[in-house]
């Protein structure tokens, strides 16, 4: 025994376990926010997610599916449950414009997330150049460096309007020779993420008509995260890149049921595209994941299946979510103008961010710390105000990130309890703020 006990503690390992492709990608902003949040905040409008229910006739699928035919408990077929790829390719055949083969055009992955995984690593090569629009959905960095890529950053960069009027995402701009300037013959693919996470901004069919044309150009993929394409306001319409001219050949376009039914903890998400580009993604898929919970596929195909029903009249979900998040974002944008936290109205997502300028005085100093301001007062804001956001340099790279430190990221799709709530502690502060 005592030998047996002696021996392996020699045995301990002491090569490097790390493999080189983690280099560097070890931090992640969410893990540190999302401890914070839980442990400090009242109001939680940090992470992306709702805290109102989904709607009934989702859940009810849901339960349906759950007691009903037994064999929803086993596995389904890999790249998709049928009925799942198949209301989605009659869905996005009308959004699209063209005809889909749900077995080759569509695969459902796990979240969105786990189909931006699939993209990088089945089209991105050790040396290849992947455009990633800032700011972006923090995964795109390290997804790209994990596959060998080369990530090249540029800036949405924003015109502050001259009225005194408040900022919108829309001016929030590419500078188009900037753009140009990074296709290069190393450029694989671009990220297009309309509506964008964390801004807001929707791309006006310009913008992708710029973006496109450089794709072609250069013979660029497009990978189009669209998670959010429900979620516009005012008026605005979402485009698709896919349906724009040359684009469909080279464009995988990615969605989320968690997004667009308000189940972010259920990770169904599909890719939309064609088969020459689809074929290498299943090649990943099947080899990590191989298939998402069929239970909740085959609950989604029934929420497609009413919405496909109710395309575009009063009851529809994609009809109506929207116009309450829209009221949500105009409560928040109050709550936040009042007290001096400048919105940038955000015309999608639900997302806003906020320019903490103002602020600075609020914030203790520290002066031996190298932490961006927006980090140290969300930092503070969650201790002392219970108060949950994102800092936004979190959503840049390195190179990138000290020029964007005056904002924080807040989430809209709350309970009005809790924006009210969050709106009590604003007030509040700028009382004691006044006052002081
Ligand atoms: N893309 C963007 C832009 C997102 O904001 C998110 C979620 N925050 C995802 C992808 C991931 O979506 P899912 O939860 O479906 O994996």
């Amino acid at each position: 025994q005592t030998h047996f006990l002696s021996h392996s503690l020699q045995a301990k390992m002491s090569r490097p376990v790390q493999a080189r492709r983690l280099e560097g990608i070890d931090k992640n902003i969410w893990v540190e926010f999302v401890k914070l949040a839980a442990t400090y905040s009242k109001v939680n409008l940090g992470q992306g997610f709702p805290d109102f229910p989904p709607p009934d006739f989702l859940t009810e699928a849901f339960t349906r599916a759950l007691g009903g035919n037994h064999m929803l408990h086993q596995y389904t077929r890999a790249f998709g449950h049928p009925p799942l790829v198949t209301v989605l390719a009659q869905f996005f055949e009308k959004l699209l414009g063209r005809d889909l083969d749900p077995m080759t055009n569509v695969m459902v992955t796990v979240g969105a997330y786990q189909a931006l995984f699939c993209c990088f690593q089945a089209l991105v090569d050790e040396g290849d150049e992947v455009i990633i629009i800032e700011p972006f959905f923090d995964c795109y960095e390290p997804m790209v460096r994990m596959a060998g890529g080369t990530p090249v950053f540029v800036p949405l960069r924003p015109n502050p309007p001259k009225d005194g009027k408040l900022m919108s995402s829309a001016d929030w701009q590419l500078d188009p020779a900037e753009l140009a300037s990074k296709f290069s013959e190393r450029t694989k693919a671009i990220v297009l993420n309309s509506p964008n996470n964390p801004l807001g901004k929707v791309f006006s069919r310009g913008e992708l008509g710029l973006i496109a044309e450089l794709c072609v150009k250069h013979d660029v993929l497009c990978i189009s995260d669209e998670v959010y394409e429900w979620l516009i306001y005012d008026g605005k319409q979402h485009i698709r890149i896919a349906s724009l001219q040359g684009m469909w050949d080279r464009t995988v376009t990615i969605g989320s049921a968690g997004k667009t039914f308000s189940v972010t903890g259920w990770k169904v998400g599909w890719v939309v595209g064609p088969d020459r580009l689809l074929q290498h993604l299943r090649t990943v898929h099947q080899n990590s994941v191989y298939h998402c919970a069929t239970i909740a596929q085959e609950a989604v195909a029934q929420g497609f299946q009413r919405e496909l029903r109710l395309y575009g009249k009063p009851e529809s979900y994609f009809v109506q979510l929207p116009k309450e998040l829209q009221q949500k974002r105009d409560w928040l944008v109050q709550s936040l103008d009042g007290v001096g936290m400048k919105p940038i109205i955000p015309e999608g997502t639900y997302f806003l961010v906020a320019d903490i300028s103002q602020f600075k005085s609020d914030v203790p100093d520290a002066p031996n710390s190298d932490e961006p301001y927006d980090y140290r007062f969300a930092k503070w804001m969650v201790k002392s105000k219970g108060l949950a956001a994102i800092p936004l340099s979190a959503f840049y790279s390195e190179a990138h990130k000290n020029n964007y430190t005056n904002f924080i990221r807040f989430c809209f799709a709350k309970e009005e309890a809790t924006l009210k709530a969050a709106n009590d502690i604003l007030q509040k502060w700028k009382q004691e703020k006044t006052s002081s």
